[in-house]
């Protein structure tokens, strides 16, 4: 018997969850609880209808760590995933480690009111959890998640030494809509909006936001404009694969996408800074995020494939220098299809279920805190080809000329 308590019910948590039932040998027991609860609900029901599995469901606000303590010890699972908000990860490693029970996300902290996110505050929790004989599993998503384990099995199997890492993020995806984001939107916008970060020689080099682009031929997308970003996996691939000379990140966007954020961000849309409107105070992001489509909202009209890889140069086992590309391409349609959300959520739900099924299971142990690239790569990866997300290896004629 397996019970895991998964918290949040956005499109993430609709695919985990999807999942986890798909696998009742390794997810005997799911209970699955969010800020509202109809949500829960219709999650349920999917699951019910696609797979014949019924899931418990809660209203939680994970916030409020005495609640979520509460909810954790009446459920009594061996594992919490939390695929709510980067904002409620502090909670709900607090709610865990009060409870007794293993802890998953698939993003690092990031306050309300500071575009910012670094490790640094789930770091700290290291000590707690390794006294407390728990496991804390950090970034468990595609990206972060999948990437890291993508550079952990190329050095593995494939490199003495990792010189340059570059993350290529393209979604292909076409939702037929003027402007909306394919996972939270005001997430998604502060991460967008944020100043472009990579390390070089295990410095940081920042550069305007968006200021980077290149132009890159994806395998089943095609040509698309890439932009230089910050990602949260640079910083524990930079600590914990201290060799890589430099690490970039890459995510695709279309002028369309980019013309209406520079609009939003001139007329102080994308601000996280209260104003008063009215005599109420109100956040203009998220105000913004009220009126714009909600991602889940997207998977039936959204069309096209991602493309997401690392692409390592460097020294091979072989003796000699090459370059290779390691990749999943995922169909917007299919994902829609298999678990009612499109390719972005299935990308990121797919990896969050393979996290847990490793704590579960037992593939994965340890007391303390871990990000995913610390881990064991290959039953990981096993898991990406049987369950929607497999992946594909190329070596390229010569290392990337930007
Ligand atoms: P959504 O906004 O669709 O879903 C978030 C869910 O969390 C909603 O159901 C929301 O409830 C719930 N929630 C928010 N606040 C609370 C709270 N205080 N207590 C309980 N539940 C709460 O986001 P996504 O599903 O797209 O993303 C989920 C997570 O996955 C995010 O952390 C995101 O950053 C991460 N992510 C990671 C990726 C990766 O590759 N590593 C890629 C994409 C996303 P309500 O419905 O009431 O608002």
């Amino acid at each position: 018997m397996s019970k895991v308590l998964v918290i949040g019910a956005g499109g993430v948590g609709s695919v985990a969850v999807h999942k986890m039932a798909m696998n009742p040998d390794i997810f005997s027991d799911i209970t699955l609880a969010s800020r509202t609860v109809s949500k829960c609900e219709a999650i349920a029901q999917s699951v019910r209808e696609r797979t014949g599995v019924t899931i418990k469901t809660f209203a939680i606000d994970a916030d409020d760590v005495a609640a979520t303590t509460a909810l954790i010890r009446q459920v009594g699972p061996k594992l919490v995933v939390n695929l709510a908000l980067p904002y409620q990860d502090l909670a709900i490693m607090d709610a865990c480690l009060a409870a007794g029970v293993h802890y998953m996300d698939t993003a690092n902290y990031e306050p309300r009111d500071e575009a910012h996110f670094e490790y640094s505050w789930q770091w700290a929790y290291q000590d707690r959890f390794k006294d407390a004989g728990l496991m804390a599993l950090l970034g468990s998503g595609f990206d972060p998640g999948v990437t890291s384990v993508f550079a952990t099995w190329l050095k593995k199997h494939h490199f003495e030494r990792i010189d340059t890492l570059d993350i290529l993020d393209c979604n292909g995806g076409d939702h037929g809509q003027h402007f909306a984001t394919n996972f939270n939107p005001e997430i998604n916008i502060r991460e967008v909006t944020a100043p472009a970060r990579h390390y070089e020689n295990n410095k940081e080099v920042v550069t305007p936001p968006l200021s980077t682009k290149q132009t890159f031929d994806f395998d089943q997308v095609g040509p698309k404009n890439m932009y230089l970003m910050y990602h949260e996996e640079l910083e524990s691939l930079n600590r914990h694969l201290p060799e890589i000379k430099r690490i970039r990140f890459w995510m695709t966007f279309g002028d369309a996408y980019l013309k209406h954020l520079e609009v939003l961000q001139n007329v102080g849309m994308t601000r996280i800074d209260p104003v008063l409107y009215n005599g109420v105070e109100i956040i203009p992001l998220q105000f913004l995020k009220a009126v714009l489509p909600e991602p889940a909202s997207l998977g039936a009209s959204t069309k096209g494939k991602t493309n997401i890889g690392d692409i390592a140069t460097g020294l091979g086992k072989d003796g000699r220098e090459k370059t290779l590309y390691l990749y999943n391409v995922c169909d917007h349609e299919d994902a829609y299809a298999e678990t009612g959300n499109q390719a972005v959520s299935y990308t990121t739900g797919v990896p969050a279920m393979i996290g847990a099924a490793m704590i579960l299971t037992g593939a994965w142990s340890g007391e303390g805190v871990f990000n995913i690239e610390q881990l064991d790569p290959d039953p990981f990866m096993d898991m990406l080809n049987k369950h929607g997300l497999p992946w594909q290896l190329h070596e390229l004629p010569a290392p990337l000329d930007f």
